[in-house]
């Protein structure tokens, strides 16, 4: 038998519906990778009794024949979602030790379809970053190399699946921290159509833009986890759609023949890497052989995605962290004068960086004199870009590209320089400012023998088409299976 952390989420959830593994026995496993491989710093909270706890009810779950799709299956949360039984911190010092009173809408429907929860994953502060160099305690490392980042924000997420220290996760995805760690770290991962999946207990960023997504080896798996993970939360959350759960695995296997795959001539400028693009192109042929036809579109406004992006984002942050004050949740500074000194100073204290930068912006764009130069602008745009994607899809039925422009960098390398970051999500942020669904599947190797992401957009609600057209490609390559050295 292969090494229980090798299988697939399908694969392993079989075996424990058979019994022939137990919910705790593979609880106990990924606890102890976990522990062993603690120095990549996926982890921000583990609790061995809480995790087995919840394991045992799993095996009593199966023993009566009433286990869910996900029936002792362990996975791990980011930081975001907040937890009952785990500390929640959204990777800020200002929620250090924070208990939340209940768990988030995600965690609760994987929990009643059976996941085991391992822990905390490591991730950007408050989800603002690309390479989790914005954590408040340590980055998470690069299983392919631990000198690089792992992406982000999710990047404890992605490090985790690709160190297999889980066999898939959840993260959260605002303008591509869900494909560009993915990519980065060679592992498969979706964000759905905007609504699709519950807000309700996921740390806010920018709520027009922020959605849940699972992230795994395999296309499969995460048809498996999304499909538990969406649904509507109508009182709870007010964008979440009105549309029945979904089993998104309910075409995988179907032929791609006479799919059109749109390829945006901006997604393959000047900025993008040579050895990005090379192992692109090689996908795209792939997809050629497996019955697909490749169209020429345009995406006109991709290079605006940018600046539109970084003011609606932040306006939409500094009004959603204006809730850490110091009274509600989490730190407050230790001595001040008055009640304004003390949201100063806790702010101050609590606040990493890069979340008092997008604060200040974000505040500045909304401010009277400025809102309509900048944030109405950037909004009246937005729509544009949405409407280019529903041009571009007259076309074709999914669109490819490059998720990031070149593979994951040297830990530090940016890290001075947030414009750097800013630019490097350049193909990940139309997808999120239209709200249309994205993924990230591996598709090859590039300079210095890292991880290249090829992205697949699809139109609302193509969730179930993108995940078959991700799971053809890996049914007929291997670049899923490949595993980094020393794990
Ligand atoms: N890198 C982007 C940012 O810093 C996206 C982050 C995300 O999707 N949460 O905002």
């Amino acid at each position: 038998m292969s090494q229980l952390h090798d299988l697939t989420v399908a694969e392993l959830a079989g075996k424990l519906k058979t019994k022939e593994v137990s919910a705790v026995e593979a609880a106990q496993h990924f606890l102890a990778r976990g522990k062993a491989h603690a120095t990549l710093g996926a982890h921000l909270a583990t609790d061995e009794a809480v995790t087995l706890a919840q394991a045992r009810a799993a095996d009593a779950q199966i023993a009566a024949g009433q286990g869910g799709a996900l029936a002792g299956v362990p996975i791990a949360h980011k930081d975001i979602f907040v937890t009952k039984d785990f500390p929640s911190t959204a990777g800020s010092k200002m929620l250090e030790g924070y208990r939340s009173p209940f768990d988030a809408t995600v965690v609760s429907k994987l929990a009643q379809a059976g996941a085991v929860t391992l822990g905390k994953l490591n991730c950007d502060e408050f989800a603002m970053g690309s390479s989790n160099e914005n954590s408040a305690y340590a980055p998470a490392k690069n299983p392919w190399d631990l000198g690089r980042i792992p992406g982000g924000s999710s990047g404890g997420s992605a490090a985790a699946v690709a160190a297999r220290l889980a066999p898939a996760v959840t993260g959260t995805d605002t303008g591509g921290s869900i494909r560009q760690p993915a990519a980065f770290c060679g592992i498969t991962g979706i964000k759905p159509t905007y609504g699709r999946a519950s807000r309700y207990g996921m740390i806010a960023f920018a709520s027009s833009l922020d959605q849940a997504g699972p992230m795994a080896r395999t296309a499969q798996d995460c048809a498996l986890l999304l499909s538990a993970m969406c649904g509507p939360d109508l009182d709870r959350d007010s964008t979440s759609l009105d549309r029945p759960a979904e089993d998104f695995g309910r075409t995988l296997g179907d032929k791609l023949d006479g799919l059109r795959i749109g390829i945006p001539k901006e997604f393959f400028g000047d900025g993008l890497a040579a050895d990005v693009r090379a192992a692109v192109d090689g996908s795209l042929k792939e997809y050629q052989k497996l019955g697909a036809t490749l169209v020429e579109i345009s995406l006109p406004r991709t290079e605006l995605s940018i600046p539109v992006y970084y003011i609606i984002a932040p306006a939409e942050a500094s009004s959603n962290l204006s809730r850490f004050d110091g009274v509600k949740f989490g730190h407050r500074a230790k001595q001040y004068a008055d009640l304004a000194d003390m949201y100063r100073k806790t702010r101050a204290e609590g606040f990493g960086d890069e979340v008092k930068r997008r604060i200040m912006i974000g505040t500045y764009v909304l401010s009277h004199g400025y809102y309509d130069a900048y944030y109405l602008q950037a909004q009246k745009i937005r729509r544009m870009i949405a409407d280019d994607f529903q041009q571009a899809f007259q076309h074709c039925d999914l669109i490819a590209g490059p998720v990031a422009p070149t593979v994951a960098w040297k830990l530090g390398e940016k890290s001075d320089d947030p414009v750097a970051n800013y630019l490097a999500d350049i193909f990940t942020l139309p997808a999120s400012l239209a709200g249309l669904p994205g993924m990230s599947l591996p598709a090859g190797f590039g300079a210095a023998g890292m991880p290249v992401g090829l992205q697949l957009i699809g139109n609302y609600f193509g969730e179930a088409k993108l995940l078959n057209a991700a799971h053809r490609f890996q049914q007929a390559t291997d670049f899923h299976l490949r595993k980094p050295e020393g794990f």
